[in-house]
């Protein structure tokens, strides 16, 4: 089994944290600073028969120039050939204008969301439920999968609902 998955979300979120861990080698630039990972990455997981791509798609928030604009658009073709598309965000960040404008380059958009939700190592569960149910309002997602990429809590899990969707 193998498919392409597309890594969406704000700026610091985790995208980068979340492809070290899962590749298990750095491939992804990590960085605190916004707009740092500049390419479209991609790195390649494999377990026994199991084989997917994940390609960080940092062009897809709010551009600040004109390069932005043409990066907004290279995303936005990724987003169409993908199977599946991770959308990011911050268990410790309320929806945001951030989230707001990745969810409206979506209203066209054909491909399975999964709303990864991140940094769980920083909420309670009573601070989690509200702001699902704040994101689930926004779009259908496929899934709703809490992790955090830093201590790799779910992310096998994860990984599991995704090969068993692709
Ligand atoms: P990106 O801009 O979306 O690629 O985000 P990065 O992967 O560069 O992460 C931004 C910051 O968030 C870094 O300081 C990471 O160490 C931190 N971070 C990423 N994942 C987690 C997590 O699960 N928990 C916590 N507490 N911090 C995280
Ligand atoms: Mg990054």
């Amino acid at each position: 089994k193998s498919g392409f998955v597309a890594i969406i979300g704000r700026p610091n979120v985790g995208k980068s944290t979340f492809m070290n861990r899962v590749i298990g080698q750095k491939i992804a630039i990590m960085s605190d600073k916004a707009q740092t990972t500049r390419n479209k990455i991609q790195g390649v997981y494999t377990d026994n028969d199991k084989q997917i791509v994940f390609i960080d798609t940092p062009g897809i928030h709010k551009p600040k120039h004109k390069l932005g604009d043409f990066m907004v658009k290279i995303a936005e073709n990724t987003l169409n050939e993908v199977d599946a598309i991770m959308f990011m965000i911050n268990a410790d960040e309320g929806y945001g204008r951030g989230d707001q404008y990745i969810i409206d380059r979506l209203q066209s958009n054909k491909t399975p969301v999964f709303l990864v939700i991140n940094k769980i190592d920083l909420v309670t569960p009573d601070e989690l439920l509200p702001l699902i149910q704040q994101y689930k309002d926004k779009y259908p997602f496929q899934e709703i999968l809490p992790i955090s990429a830093l201590e790799g809590n779910n992310v096998e899990h994860l990984m599991d609902v995704f090969t068993d969707f692709l």
